[in-house]
């Protein structure tokens, strides 16, 4: 199609979109359109659209992900995962104000297609709304859908949903994601953690300040809500009704290395329910839907330096991976693309221990792999734990049975004897070990290194190459 069809066919969508003029998302919303319209080739034909964020996640990740995963099945190393399958360039991240991003600038990179400043949550950098690929799907007649494992109103699904001018307005986000704001409902189903922003604060466990019963109000304005696993399996995607808003947990969902199944679905299982449901609710209509789906919690390991928990929650993410792209095989109008919003943790693999020694070549996954729960579930329960028997304890729970490690020194024990906060043991924790498998950091926060780009799906071939993600438009463009 020329551009003039493309022009013409946009200005035709764009009267109906429900922005008010202040709003300026009009013009992002044009980017975006243009973005999905040309790089996928959006004719006449029905389009789903499924965006997969991959938080924290940098080329080293997959690395680690790869050769733990051949290392535990024994398999050669021509095996990979299913990222690999579908991987077809990279991704720059910086943001406007830093060259290392955070998570709201960079999911806001994605969402409104501009560059902003860390902590903008669907917000330029003059602090003014732009629109979002979310809102913009909705416009035009899709449908729309979020999963994640953070707290669904957590910096990367808010920056789709919400126009706020920091990450940590939680509480205002959560309203927003209802349709509590100028553009009404946009969101058309939604399953994750955070409860807790949707609970009154005279509530147990709610992190309002006010008493708004956000649950209620979803409710009153027609959401189908559940809260646990048992509802989550009963919902049958023939027959389920949207808007939907599932919030299994007060707070984060699990680390995929702590979760207990009978509890918390996992990523694939959320992403697969909200496809077919997704799928059944476009069925008679000639739009597709788009879908988020986000691996939340890549990120929240990384910045603990938790080998363990990271290469569990990256496996996750990539079964929800594969799942996805046989969908997209057997579904010819939909495309996938996986992204990272940034690397977290600076991991790479090998470690240099002794100064001055000359380092051997190599990294240890066999230690990994005798890792099983999270340094952050040991060090909550290392922190409640003050019986006489608490050095045994350490020795057998935590370091033998829940870390996999036997040679542990006296000064290692002593230290988890020791009173220290929370943060600390768990740090302390995953350095144990970070150190044992040779598997280096450089911070508890973000790096600028590029990211991998995944897609899978008709004309993704136009994504090939090292871009600004926010550019891609005008690459397809010149394509
Ligand atoms: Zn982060």
């Amino acid at each position: 199609m020329d551009n003039r069809d493309y022009d013409d066919d946009l200005d035709e969508n764009m009267e109906l979109l429900p922005f008010p003029v202040e709003h300026k998302a009009k013009e992002c919303t044009h980017n975006l359109y243009r973005y999905y319209r040309i790089c996928f080739n959006m004719g006449p034909e029905k389009r789903n659209v499924i965006l997969m964020i991959s938080d924290g996640f940098g080329p080293a990740s997959e690395t680690f992900a790869r050769d733990y995963y051949q290392f535990v099945n024994g398999l050669s190393y021509d095996n990979v995962i299913p990222l690999d399958r579908i991987q077809v360039g990279s991704s720059r991240t910086r943001s406007a104000d830093s060259l290392v991003t955070d998570s709201a600038a960079g999911a806001t990179a994605f969402s409104c297609v501009k560059k902003t400043y860390n902590g903008a949550i669907g917000v330029d950098t003059d602090q003014t709304p732009c629109g979002t690929i979310l809102e913009a799907a909705k416009a035009i007649g899709m449908k729309t859908g979020l999963v994640v494992t953070s707290r669904i109103t957590h910096a990367t699904p808010a920056s789709f949903s919400a126009h706020v001018i920091s990450r940590e307005m939680e509480e205002i986000i959560a309203t927003q994601q209802l349709g509590d704001y100028p553009l009404g409902r946009q969101v058309d189903l939604m399953i994750g953690g955070g409860r807790c922003f949707f609970l009154p604060n005279s509530t147990t466990g709610s992190c309002r300040s006010d008493d708004r019963d956000l649950i209620a109000e979803a409710k009153n304005s027609g959401f189908t809500y559940f809260s646990s696993r048992n509802e989550f399996d009963k919902i049958d995607p023939k027959s389920q009704s949207i808007p939907l808003i599932g919030l299994l947990t007060l707070d984060h969902m699990s680390y995929e290395i702590d979760r207990n199944p009978t509890d918390e679905p996992s990523l694939k299982e959320m992403s697969e329910k909200a496809i077919r449901i997704l799928e059944k609710q476009t069925a008679d209509s000639d739009k597709g839907f788009f879908l988020m789906i986000e691996g939340s919690r890549i990120d929240m390991a990384a910045h603990s330096n938790d080998p363990g928990a990271h290469v569990h929650d990256i496996l996750a993410y990539n079964e929800a991976i594969d799942f996805v792209t046989k969908y997209v095989d057997d579904h010819p109008g939909t495309v996938v693309i996986s992204v990272s919003d940034h690397e977290t943790g600076g991991l790479t693999l090998a470690l240099q221990t002794d100064y001055y020694e000359y380092p051997e070549y190599l990294w240890y996954p066999d230690v990994i792999s005798r890792i099983k729960n999270s340094s952050y579930a040991l060090s909550v329960e290392l922190t409640k734990y003050w019986s006489n028997d608490r050095t045994e304890y350490i020795k057998d729970n935590i370091l033998r049975n829940s870390l996999g490690i036997s040679d542990f020194s006296d000064d290692e024990v002593n230290f988890l004897v020791a009173n220290h906060t929370q943060l600390e043991y768990e740090i302390y924790m995953a350095n144990l070990t970070s150190w044992r498998a040779l598997v280096g950091w450089t911070t508890h926060g973000h790096t600028g290194v590029d990211v991998n780009l995944y897609a899978h799906g008709k004309n993704t071939n136009a994504l090939r190459g090292n871009h600004e993600v926010i550019y891609i438009d005008y690459y397809c463009k010149a394509n």
